[in-house]
């Protein structure tokens, strides 16, 4: 059972509906199953543009590095992804100030407020919305909302990758949200989505940039139905298939699952003394802190055959990370959390009695 924040499970109907003969790309078959896939990826950005690009998550952030901060950035590191942000900029030799956290900690409006008041270069603010690292949630509509209201030219980028699909985002200050395929839209991986405000579009139009993830000349091709280079047919098939499926059950009522399975799972996992560990957890994942991680997956996986995720770099081998995105089966949630506390009794840490259990499913099955 693969319960690992990304890569997600594929459901079948999107295996199959992506199994069919190949398409041409500069076809009117394949532009109806873009234009279709275009307009559900708009209506669950909620954003007025956008685009897919055949990459994985990371070439959408390096496409909006590169195409949204003609002067410097600010990126906001509390963990590898926010991390990744500066290094882009470094790789391109674009001026970046980082504000640093801890992995547990999110960002403040204070802080990234003081930041561009002290520094009028900035023209370009990078956050992730779940920090995937530690699965904390950064109160991104507030900074936004804050930045926007003492200059609206700033441009906001959030990372998504962790958030779309997991619950609405407000991008009514946002001017681009970033999300991947292998995450919460339980896709395989190699394809990107970025949505766009109008002011976005015209900031990339007014100093198109780049070859490959040149943003100006995808969104002009986008706009009609195609795509600058070959599109990732399979993946957009998937993507329409997914997003027709989501909408179908409903936005909202996908929202409020994974709300209640994540807020389920945490209160479990505490009910038998674990400590979850960002301050601010998101939804997509439960990320616990323990000096057993290793101990605890490794009996999850060959006696459970449940695979979560560890931590990196400082909290490798002190955290798992147990993922609530896409389409998880209340059994499967509820398995997990029972095989972790089975997991304790054999690594001898706590003698298993079901409180687990019965926590998760009074909250999750009320
Ligand atoms: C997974 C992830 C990425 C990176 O995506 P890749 O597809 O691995 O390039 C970026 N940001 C967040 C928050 C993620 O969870």
């Amino acid at each position: 059972m693969l319960l690992t924040p990304g890569p997600t499970p594929v459901p079948e109907f999107v295996r199959k509906a992506m199994s069919d003969v190949t398409l041409h790309h500069r076809t009117p078959e394949f532009e109806a199953i873009f234009a279709k896939t275009r307009s559900l990826l708009l209506e669950i950005l909620g954003t007025p543009e956008c685009v897919m690009i055949a990459s994985s998550g990371t070439g959408a952030m390096e496409a909006c590095i590169t195409n949204l901060c003609h002067s410097k950035a600010l990126t906001v590191n509390a963990g590898k992804f926010g991390e990744r942000f500066g290094k882009i900029c470094q790789a391109f030799d674009i001026e970046n100030t980082e504000l640093k956290y801890d992995w547990n900690t999110p960002a403040s409006v204070d802080d990234v407020l003081s930041a561009i008041k002290s520094d009028d270069k900035i023209d370009a603010i990078y956050i992730q919305i779940c920090e995937s690292a530690g699965g904390l949630r950064h109160p991104v509509e507030a900074i936004a909302k804050a930045v926007k209201e003492i200059n609206k030219d700033i441009m906001i980028i959030a990372d998504g990758i962790t958030a779309i699909g997991v619950e609405k985002i407000d991008v009514s200050n946002i001017d681009a949200v970033i999300t991947g395929s292998q995450k919460a839209l339980m896709l395989p991986p190699g394809l990107s989505m970025i949505g766009f405000s109008d002011a976005a579009v015209v900031k990339i139009n007014t100093k198109p940039a780049g070859y490959y993830l040149n943003l100006a000349s995808e969104i002009k091709k986008q706009k009609q139905n195609t795509t600058a280079y070959t599109a990732a047919t399979t993946l957009i098939i998937g993507l329409g298939s997914i997003l027709e499926k989501i909408k179908e059950d409903g936005f909202e009522n996908l929202y409020e699952a994974t709300a209640k399975r994540a807020l389920a799972t945490r209160e479990a996992l505490e009910a038998i003394g674990l400590e979850v560990f960002p301050t601010s957890p998101a939804n997509a994942m439960t990320t616990i802190y323990t000096e057993q991680s290793n101990e605890i997956r490794k009996v999850l996986k060959e006696q459970f055959n449940v695979n979560i995720a560890g931590g990196q770099d400082h909290l490798k081998g002190k955290i798992f990370r147990v993922n609530h995105m896409g389409l998880v089966e209340d059994f499967e949630a509820a398995w997990a959390v029972n095989a972790i506390e089975k997991a304790l009794d054999v690594i001898g840490t706590r003698t298993f009695d079901g409180t687990a259990n019965k926590v998760f499913m009074e909250i999750n099955c009320d």
